[in-house]
């Protein structure tokens, strides 16, 4: 699904520059649930950063799908990051004042410049999915943490996107809500398909991938699971 070879990420220059990312190459191949592991500040939410195509690397490779990353320009890689990637962060920024629904379809209504029916069906499926039935027509601000944060995760999935990018997706979370968020990640993977990868300081989150990534003094490498 994705190769990034040789990935170097350097922030500021000169005495002041700290050396993120030193040449760290990575596969993920379609299918992967992975957990990225790894020390604060070693720079997990950094590498997500680079593989969402929201920040360029510094130097190195950076393909997915067979697309080079590094050499698009920003439209293309605004469009492909819509079509073909999802984002869950710690914080879920959901709009308070809308419902569980149109937090789901609102990013993707607002590129279209429209919401059909079709949206509407899929961002539904996806809140029932997450055990959110009854709460489809709430606003956000009235979920709990562990079901705003599986709004999020169902906002992630809209558009189907090949790979999703979770930087400590249950960092917020009581020890059930994360279990339960994690479950239903996993089952999104066996039953579509859906790569994730999973930054998590939670061993028990980790437990729950089938692979073990780890970042350490700027690289990575894979730990038994
Ligand atoms: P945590 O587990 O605490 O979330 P992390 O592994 O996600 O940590 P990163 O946030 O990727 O770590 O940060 C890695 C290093 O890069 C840190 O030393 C951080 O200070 C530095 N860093 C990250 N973003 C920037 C930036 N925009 N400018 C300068 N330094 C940065
Ligand atoms: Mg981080």
């Amino acid at each position: 699904l994705l190769e990034v070879r040789d990935l170097v990420k350097t922030f500021g220059a000169g005495e002041a520059a700290t050396h993120v990312l030193r040449g760290l190459s990575l596969t993920l191949e379609a299918g992967d649930l992975a957990a990225l592991l790894g020390p604060s500040g070693s720079g997990k939410s950094t590498l997500l950063t680079i593989l969402g195509t929201l920040m360029k690397p510094t130097s190195g490779s950076h393909r997915m799908l067979g697309l080079d990353l590094v050499a698009a320009d920003d439209a293309a890689l605004t469009e492909f990051r819509n079509r073909h990637i999802g984002f869950v962060f710690q914080f879920h920024n959901l709009l308070p004042d809308f419902t569980a629904l149109e937090n789901v379809i609102f990013p993707t209504a607002v590129r279209a410049g429209r919401e059909t029916p079709a949206a509407r069906a899929r961002g539904r499926e996806l809140l029932v999915r997450m055990g959110l039935e009854a709460r489809v027509h709430f606003p956000s601000a009235a979920l709990s943490g562990g079901q705003k944060q599986r709004v999020a995760v169902a906002r992630a999935l809209m558009n189907r996107p090949e790979l999703v990018l979770a930087d400590e997706p249950t960092g917020n979370l009581d020890r059930a809500s994360a279990m339960q968020v994690m479950a239903l990640i996993a089952e999104i993977n066996r039953d579509e398909g859906t790569t994730f990868l999973i930054s998590t300081h939670d061993e028990k989150i980790a437990a729950g991938c089938h692979r073990r990534i780890v970042v350490g003094d700027g690289l990575v490498r894979d730990a038994p699971t």
